[in-house]
């Protein structure tokens, strides 16, 4: 069994671990450091035998397969890397990138890996280890200068389709915050086929709305949005035509029709919100939603296992089958962001 490379915002590397212990039944050693955390599987145990795809762990950015751990000189850092696949026997790669840990300590090798990224592709293809027609993609990851992670990842079931798994989302010049950029990030990389499920005609509620980033990104798509919210929205989404304000207590609101998408960023204990949002669901108020859990405490794993048994419990209690799927996104702190949805009959019921 390979040792596995996750990537993950600095500071949440053992909620990465929490997941990944309690999601896949494995145990084994960690090692981790700001940004990423590298797990040795043990040898006993009753390890499950489908632990979860690498797209449905919250908290991991990336998962990667590391293949070597070598270290590395001062001087010529190429020639023990390709050493160490040549000895590996492994196959070709359809790709390189080099990565570095999103964090503080990491951030000034990201010049580093992008000079010695030209390099490295070069004596890659020389010694016949890049045809793009192959499987898997090579990552190699610096934990520091000297020391590099020689992993690969099958790109179809990688969680990320993004060099360090952060995506690249343009910031709207007329959206009035920042927040926007979670729901952009929500819909580009949790939301499946999100295309075809935020159509122009739609209706939907946003929960926490001021100033009105999220707001934003369903209006643009030609949504119609209340927004609820006791505070002032800004910009052009005080005066858009396709948007009802409404001060009201966003735990109270309810929509006089059906929605089709209910969506909330209120800053509220996750428990309460988890619980709201169900509701919301099981009484057929909405069929799509997308929220965040707020996670300022210590066992945050602990905490959106119980988030997600209420919502199971709620939408189990009405015999409602649902699909949920959960992120800490780049544009996330403190918080994680989730899309639920109910299914139609017939299908599985479960996360
Ligand atoms: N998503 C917004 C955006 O993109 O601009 C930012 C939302 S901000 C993080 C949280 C908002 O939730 C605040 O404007 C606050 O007034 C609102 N809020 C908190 N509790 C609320 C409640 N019970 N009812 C309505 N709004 C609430």
């Amino acid at each position: 069994r390979h040792a596995l490379l996750f990537y993950c915002r600095a500071g949440f590397e053992n909620d990465c671990r929490q997941e990944w212990e309690a999601r896949s039944g494995q145990t084994g050693g960690w090692e981790t450091a700001p940004g990423f955390a590298l797990f040795k599987p043990g040898k006993g145990g009753e390890a499950d035998p489908n632990p979860p795809a690498a797209k449905e762990l919250i908290f991991a950015r990336q998962m990667l397969y590391v293949l070597a751990d070598v270290q590395l000189g001062d001087k010529d850092r190429l020639t023990p890397i390709v050493d160490a696949l040549k000895a590996g026997k492994t196959p070709a790669f359809n790709d390189v990138w080099l990565e570095h840990p999103d964090s503080d300590e990491g951030k000034p090798l990201s010049g580093f890996c992008r000079r010695f990224g030209d390099i490295a592709r070069k004596a890659l293809q020389e010694n016949n280890l890049i045809d793009e027609s192959a499987r898997y993609r090579l990552h190699l990851f610096f934990p520091s200068m000297n020391r590099v992670l020689i992993c690969s990842v099958d790109p179809n079931l990688a969680a990320s389709d993004w060099p360090m798994g952060i995506p690249r989302v343009r910031m709207p010049a007329e959206a009035p915050s920042r927040s926007t950029l979670k729901l952009a990030e929500a819909f580009m990389t949790l939301v499946p086929d999100a295309e075809s499920l935020l159509k122009p005609g739609m209706t939907g509620v946003d929960l926490g709305a001021a100033p009105g980033g999220w707001t934003y990104q369903l209006v643009t798509r030609g949504i119609k949005v209340y927004a609820i919210d006791n505070g002032p929205m800004k910009g052009d989404m005080a005066i858009h035509p396709n948007v009802k304000h409404m001060r009201t207590d966003g735990f109270k609101f309810r929509p006089q029709n059906p929605v089709d998408w209910l969506v909330c960023d209120m800053i509220e204990q996750p428990a309460r919100v988890a619980q709201l949002i169900a509701q919301w669901l099981a009484h057929g108020q909405a069929r799509m939603a997308v929220f965040n859990l707020k996670l300022p405490m210590k066992k945050r794993w602990t905490e959106v296992e119980r988030c997600f048994d209420l919502i199971d419990q709620i939408l189990g209690a009405a015999d409602i089958r649902y699909t949920l799927t959960a992120k800490h996104l780049y544009h996330d702190r403190e918080e994680i962001t989730c899309f639920l949805a109910r299914q139609k009959a017939g299908n599985k019921r479960g996360r």
